[in-house]
């Protein structure tokens, strides 16, 4: 079987957005609805730059889970979405206060996408992946953790490289302990990992070099630190490369992290790389320039526009760039 699939899973939900910025919640009079998750965003950019992509979740039988399924279907994401009987669509309110601090509300008690159970991942959505790519926030609970967890490793023995973005989200964590351990505890299982510099730093309390050199240690093999407008670090045993950005002017950086992470998945599938050869393929400072220049842009321009998926770029404007 042909495989070209970046098949991405983990949480769907609506994030309501402030129609005025700088008010805590309790003062805002308006939200506008979009369609939020990280790995839900990483499918979409990897659509919208014209590769094939598959997104497994769990959606509420209610009109918002209609609408993120349609917003999935509309940037071209196959949406591999099982519905709940039980428990409706998860929403999430998000301020940015005027103190620069974020004011977040979230009803996941539970909500749907934390309900995917590991025996509804069927076979034939993970049999043509490329890539299969998760995050942090489905393992936070049962079942959907067990569900993240076996679904990478049939994805693995099925041939797919395995990649994880922990995006660390604190505050659905029952405590920075939890979180910490959960997430390091997961590094073994993922080929390519892409962390920020504040997360090294939370979840290890180490500086950049030290801290990509442990993460490795626990079994990935290219570390890919983002560095927001200075670009990235791409870490293997052997090397360190940083792969400046072009400065941009940033509206709104919601999914620049998950654009990133979507041009870099990507490119992986299209140049065919395999857990194997992905340390030797990286290790090549032309391939790893081509690749994470590439990723840098996609971040970049997502931070030029508002919203996530809205914000996202297609190959062409890559290419014009
Ligand atoms: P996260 O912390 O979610 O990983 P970052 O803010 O580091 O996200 O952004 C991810 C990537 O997007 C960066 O590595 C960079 O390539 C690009 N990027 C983000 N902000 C800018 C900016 N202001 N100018 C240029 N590129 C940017």
């Amino acid at each position: 079987m042909e495989k070209r699939h970046v098949v991405c899973l983990g949480e769907l939900l609506i994030d309501f957005i402030p129609e005025t910025n700088g008010l805590p919640l309790c003062e805002v009079g308006a939200f506008r609805k979009a369609a939020g998750g990280a790995p839900a965003n990483v499918a979409a950019a990897v659509a919208r730059l014209g590769g094939k992509s598959r997104f497994i979740g769990k959606i509420g039988r209610d009109p918002f889970g209609d609408f993120l399924k349609r917003t999935l279907e509309d940037v071209g994401v196959e949406a591999a979405l099982l519905e709940s009987n039980e428990a409706k669509t998860g929403l999430a309110f998000v301020s940015l206060r005027s103190d620069g601090e974020r004011d977040f509300l979230f009803f996941r008690d539970p909500a749907a996408d934390m309900l995917l159970r590991a025996e509804e991942v069927r076979e034939d959505w993970l049999a043509d992946a490329a890539v299969y790519h998760f995050g942090s926030v489905s393992l936070i609970s049962e079942p959907c953790r067990t569900a993240t967890l076996e679904a990478a490793r049939r994805a693995r023995a099925l041939g797919a490289l395995v990649s994880y973005d922990p995006n660390v989200r604190l505050a659905l964590w029952p405590s920075e302990d939890a979180a910490r351990e959960e997430i390091l505890r997961q590094m073994p299982l993922a080929d390519v990992v892409k962390v920020s510099e504040e997360e090294i730093d939370f979840l290890l309390g180490e500086g950049l070099t030290t801290g990509a050199q442990h993460l490795l240690g626990l079994g990935p093999k290219v570390l890919v630190v983002t560095l927001g407008p200075r670009g990235c670090r791409v870490v293997t045993a052997r090397q360190d490369v940083l792969v400046p950005g072009r400065p941009v002017e940033a509206v709104d950086t919601t999914g620049a992290g998950d654009g990133f992470v979507g041009g870099m998945l990507f490119q992986l599938a299209s140049l065919g790389v395999t857990p194997a050869g992905i340390a030797e393929a990286l290790g090549d400072a032309a391939t790893a320039q081509r690749v994470f220049a590439f990723a840098n842009r996609v971040g970049a321009i997502t931070t030029t526009r508002r919203g996530a998926i809205p914000a996202l770029p297609t190959f062409e404007e890559i290419s014009a760039d």
